[in-house]
């Protein structure tokens, strides 16, 4: 671990993940450990704690200390998807409890919510982003144990004030938990906001390279509530595999880097485009004109992120025609790799979609700047 330099910054101690070399060889990058069974001693006992592959994995572990580092947590869970990382918080809940989450989600959250919630007795409240003083009064009147939380929010990029949900969510008892995949610890790291736990799809910017599904948690403590996720992890079998957490170790080495960059090139672009003559509306935290940008600026540092959505002259045809002539910017769903990805989100999400027709979603990747607007221009030239 990072016992040669115990003050390392996060940052540092991502890109050598801890530091830790193999010990058999020296090996500076770790093997992966793929077994899924592990000798007894003779007197029955596990000696290192291994049993069985669905419980833990080494490769998974030594992830997830790199992820507890970089959240500033005190544990954390790989699991195989976002999906399945969101979804074991509200397992966790109890029959009569009640969730509030927001309004603008992700898409898969809120479906799998609108069926779930009601089979199971869990009795989901929606409340506005970005409006604490309803969620306030929301919380009063539901007394909810869990109040869910994703900021900066897709694909609108609402702003969600972290402290102040934590403030609200605290002051019934009830645990705050963040999606945080979007702004990344980079950017935001809600525990030091007061937020109780962080959500990742780590298919996204922390594996980064558009080749791994997988999903995080990570805790500010661990208490009853993470041990009810830790074994709904173990005893219905969501562990990542042992590849994946492999994969994903080699990803979060350059999580800053490559943040860092999407980031600066999102604001370059949201800039340039913003009042185009083919642009309604450019939707992007770190641009002044965003509703959320006062709470951005506030608990983002480093960057707004890699993500914004334009709306595009000429409703739902305009939208998708400029989808159709962009070349560099490739039309697939997902975000946070390297390369630049546009998608008509409304078209994904079906006619019960809260997005506007004319919104494109762009994930800005790392490459050249220039480029991508050049791409961009061609493309709303055309619409
Ligand atoms: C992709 C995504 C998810 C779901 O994650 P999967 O890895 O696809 O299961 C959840 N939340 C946000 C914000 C996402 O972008």
């Amino acid at each position: 671990m990072s016992k040669n330099f115990p003050d390392a910054s996060p940052e540092t101690l991502a890109v050598q993940a801890l530091g830790v070399t193999e010990p058999l060889t020296g090996a500076v990058t770790p093997p992966v450990y793929i077994s899924s069974t592990f000798e007894r001693e003779p007197d029955l006992e596990y000696k290192n704690g291994f049993i069985y592959g669905r419980a833990d994995n080494q490769t998974v572990r030594q992830a997830e200390a790199v992820l507890t580092t970089l959240e500033g947590g005190v544990a954390s869970l790989l699991v195989a998807s976002g999906m399945s990382a969101a979804t074991g918080v509200f397992m966790a809940l109890k029959p009569g409890d009640t969730a509030l989450v927001p309004e603008v989600m992700y898409w898969g959250v809120r479906k799998w919510l609108n069926s779930w919630g009601a089979e199971w007795g869990v009795k989901i409240v929606y409340y506005p982003n970005d409006d604490m003083t309803t969620l306030r009064a929301l919380t009063e009147q539901h007394r909810p144990a869990l109040i869910w939380a994703e900021t900066p929010s897709n694909p609108m990029w609402s702003v969600t004030d972290i402290a102040e949900a934590a403030r609200i969510a605290h002051s019934v008892g009830a645990k705050l938990a963040v999606d945080s995949t979007v702004a990344t610890p980079v950017l935001t790291q809600p525990l030091a906001h007061g937020a109780d736990i962080v959500m990742h799809s780590a298919t996204k910017y922390l594996n980064g390279h558009s080749d791994v599904i997988a999903g995080a948690l990570v805790t500010a403590q661990d208490d009853a509530f993470w041990q009810r996720i830790v074994s709904i992890r173990k005893d219905i079998g969501t562990i990542m595999g042992p590849f994946e957490a492999w994969l994903l170790l080699r990803g979060m080495r350059t999580l800053h880097v490559r943040v860092r960059a999407a980031s600066a090139n999102a604001m370059a672009i949201a800039r340039h485009f913003e009042g185009h003559s083919k642009v309604v509306q450019m939707l992007y935290p770190g641009l002044p004109s965003h509703p959320g940008h006062a709470t951005a600026a506030r608990q983002m540092s480093g960057g707004f992120g890699g993500m914004l959505s334009i709306r595009i002259k000429g409703g739902k045809q305009g939208a998708v025609k400029a989808a159709a002539g962009l070349v560099l910017f490739k039309r697939a769903t997902s975000l946070g790799g390297v390369e630049s990805l546009v998608e008509h989100r409304r078209s994904i999400e079906g006619p019960e979609s809260p997005v506007p027709e004319d919104l494109l979603r762009f994930s800005i990747g790392i490459e050249k700047l220039d480029d991508l607007i050049a791409d961009l221009e061609q493309a709303l030239a055309a619409v």
